[in-house]
């Protein structure tokens, strides 16, 4: 099967006076696992319905391995498309459930069956080939949704949330056994998630969406440490955006404090996409770095190169297992700092005095958020 890559050039979607989605450009490599990632109703499933030919764009161009697909109805676009909800025939066993598209596409009787056999082989159902769906867990079902898609030999596989419908150790299970799947077949898979925990660890790389504007695209590992803005720095992870002001700047450079902090010097390559000239002397902006980044001690060691210490104290702590999470008072703002549990380790009490380090190579600096 030849491997296509899919690209958005410049799309916009319109419903009457409304724009849905807003100068979509996006390519997706041959045989890559791509996820759509965003909150619900930023156009997502309008994309992906886009691509399988449900919906029309009012600009721009759909390519698929280089050829523009605007008017090729749905059916002659070689796409295979999961929804959430699985859409079984539930009077049909799950061989006739696989059969279908063949049988529309009347194909030949012994070509058919082996191509329903490999299918189930492929999800591992083979021996549940004269079940009915209701006789089957929602994992099972939704492999039945799968191997019923593949079997079509689709050139470009749209999944629309396919594991939402399920509890979450199966979500964990089935986004391990789709991602194998799909790297079994190679072909190129387009993922509709809300839920960042599933894009991140399936997708090769992903788009983030709000209110119809791609945010940023890039590998999981990209989005999470460099984010272009807020918006992903928050959407992929919990993110502090402390306020600081801008002390110093140079060429190579600029110089911050946090609140009272002592001086700290960010270099430039660790500065989000802002313009230079907010980046002067006594601007404010804001300095991001992520929870687990931030050390709790008692006090301030007395020297410290590589982080920034802050005096504080905790006004909340959740304990979530593997860290805690505590809350902590600054004089300038409150501070999120994760701290990695061991048994027999006591949690820092509320109203304790305590000192937050912040990993000076793990601030990133953006425009100061406006919340
Ligand atoms: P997501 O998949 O990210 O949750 P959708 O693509 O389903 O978002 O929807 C994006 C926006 O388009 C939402 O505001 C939704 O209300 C609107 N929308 C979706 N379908 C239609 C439609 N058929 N007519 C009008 N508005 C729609």
């Amino acid at each position: 099967m030849k491997k296509v890559s899919v690209e958005c050039r410049n799309i916009s979607l319109s419903y009457g006076a409304t724009d849905i989605l807003k100068d979509i450009n996006i390519k997706i490599e041959p045989g890559e696992f791509f996820a759509l990632l965003g909150p619900s109703g930023s156009g997502k499933s309008t994309l992906l319905r886009l691509i399988a030919g449900f919906n029309q764009a009012r600009q721009g161009q759909l390519l698929i391995d280089g050829t523009d697909f605007a008017t090729v109805p749905p059916w002659e676009r070689h796409i295979g498309m999961v929804f959430q909800s699985y859409a079984l025939w539930p009077h049909m066993n799950i061989w006739d459930n696989v059969a279908f598209g063949l049988v529309e596409r009347r194909v030949p009787r012994d070509e058919l069956k082996k191509r329903v056999q490999a299918a189930l082989e492929l999800v591992d159902l083979a021996a549940y080939a004269t079940r009915k769906p209701n006789q089957l867990s929602g994992g099972q079902q939704q492999r039945v949704a799968l191997a019923r898609t593949i079997v079509i030999e689709p050139q470009v596989l749209l999944l629309d949330e396919p594991l939402s419908n399920l509890d979450k150790n199966l979500r964990i299970q089935m986004r391990q056994e789709l991602l194998s799947l799909q790297r079994r077949l190679g072909i190129t898979t387009i993922f509709v998630t809300h839920d960042q925990e599933e894009a991140m660890t399936t997708a090769d790389r992903m788009a983030i969406l709000n209110h119809g504007v791609v945010q940023q695209i890039g590998t999981p590992t990209k989005l999470y440490d460099f984010p272009d803005n807020h918006f992903v720095a928050n959407f992929v992870g919990t993110m502090n955006n402390l306020k600081a002001q801008i002390r110093e700047a140079n060429a190579e450079t600029i110089t911050i404090g946090i609140g009272q902090s002592p001086s700290i010097e960010i270099s430039r390559k660790n500065i989000a996409a802002i313009p230079v000239d907010s980046l002067t002397q006594g601007s404010t902006v804001s300095a991001n770095c992520r929870p687990h980044h931030i050390r709790i001690e008692r006090e301030a060691p007395a020297e410290s190169l590589d982080r920034a210490w802050i005096s504080g104290t905790v006004r909340s702590s959740e304990f979530l297992g593997e860290f805690t999470r505590y809350l902590i008072q600054t004089a300038s703002q409150m501070v999120t700092a994760d701290h990695p549990h061991r048994a027999g380790q006591p949690v820092w009490p509320v109203d304790c005095p305590v000192a937050v380090g912040i990993d000076i190579q793990q601030i990133r600096i953006m425009e100061a958020s406006h919340d």
